[in-house]
């Protein structure tokens, strides 16, 4: 079989083509990633941003949260100042372009915004992705919304840079669990390879995003290691745990620093499937699910009004915790 060697292969060339031209006739480009940015949503879209505000476009850049701010592990991302509060952005853009956003919801604030845009070019590889761009760039082999968005800029005959290519890296390695999950294919690692010869630093990329916290996360982890529990007989086996709002206040530790959690969660030997409820600021769960697997957690996961991938998937939920965690056996 001939190895996938770069992004893009199921979306056709037509669709391409239209987006170069859409987006090298626009003087302004409206772009927007999903809400509680990750590597991948962030970095693809300040990418786009640095690339295209470089050959001379007005961009204007955010993703739609009222209390608007950048992860605090994604503030080394070049291009932070192409970002705007949701609040001014164009309320009918001429064209808007959307990364890592399967579902119009995960736009927030800004989805009205985009249904209302003239042109909406929707770059993802989500599974479940809706489709509700008027074009849609969109391809669930990829790795990473990163991969497709470096074959954009290809394609636009834009140049990489250091800066562009630290937030595409960003992106890569954050959806490949650097380059551990099944999603790593030689493809992949030729754009890493493509991304570092522009002498970005993978060391202190891996530090901001993995590396480094605040004293207050080993106390909160304490705490959510501390009621972890296992159930060897749902399903395939789950470990599931969860960290309040007041866990985190207590220890002064805001909400993106406990994304990491469920990495250590998810080692469990005994279980396929791994849940981490995570109460935000406004009091709503966001839940994490990853498998192994023998569990399909994107079917649980949209069953339950998220969605996301085969092994890692989400959604948010307004019940307490219980109550939560027995319709998501039920599912199993
Ligand atoms: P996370 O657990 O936040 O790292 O997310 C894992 C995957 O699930 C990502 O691909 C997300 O896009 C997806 N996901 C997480 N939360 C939600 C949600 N509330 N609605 C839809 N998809 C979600
Ligand atoms: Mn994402
Ligand atoms: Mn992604």
């Amino acid at each position: 079989m001939t190895p996938d060697l770069r992004g893009g292969g199921p979306i056709p060339v037509r669709d391409w083509d239209r987006a170069v031209g859409l987006i090298s006739s626009a003087d302004e480009i409206a772009l927007a990633c999903h809400i509680s940015p990750d590597g991948d949503a962030l970095g693809s879209m300040l990418a786009l941003g640095l690339a295209l505000r470089a050959a001379g476009k007005r961009v204007t850049a955010s993703f739609g949260e009222r209390r608007f701010r950048v992860p605090r592990l994604l503030g080394f991302l070049p291009g932070q100042e192409l970002l705007t509060e949701p609040g001014d952005y164009p309320a009918v853009p001429e064209l808007m372009i959307t990364f890592d956003v399967p579902i119009v919801d995960r736009l927030g604030m800004l989805a009205e915004n985009a249904l209302k845009a003239r042109e909406l070019i929707v770059v993802d590889h989500h599974p479940s992705n809706t489709g509700f761009g008027t074009l849609n760039l969109v391809d669930p082999a990829a790795a990473a919304t990163a991969v497709l968005a470096e074959e954009l800029l290809r394609r636009l005959g834009l140049p990489l840079d250091r800066a562009i290519a630290t937030c595409l890296y960003a992106g890569l390695v954050t959806d490949t669990g650097s380059f551990r999950h099944s999603s790593t294919t030689p493809g992949v690692h030729l754009m890493a390879a493509r991304l570092l010869a522009t002498g970005l630093n993978p060391e202190e990329i891996a530090r901001e995003l993995w590396d480094r916290s605040p004293f207050g996360y080993l106390r909160v982890l304490g705490v959510v290691l501390d009621r972890v529990t296992l159930e060897p007989e749902v399903g395939e086996g789950l470990v599931w745990t969860f960290v309040t709002r007041a866990d985190r206040v207590a220890y002064g530790l805001p909400y993106d620093e406990v994304e990491g959690i469920i990495d250590v969660i998810r080692r469990t030997d005994e279980a396929d499937m791994a849940v981490i409820l995570k109460e935000d600021d406004d009091g709503a769960w966001q839940v994490s699910t990853r498998s192994k697997g023998a569990v399909d957690v994107s079917r649980v996961a949209t069953a339950l009004g998220g969605g996301g991938h085969t092994k890692a998937a989400g959604f948010t939920s307004h019940l307490p915790v219980e109550q939560t965690m027995a319709s998501l056996r039920a599912l199993l």
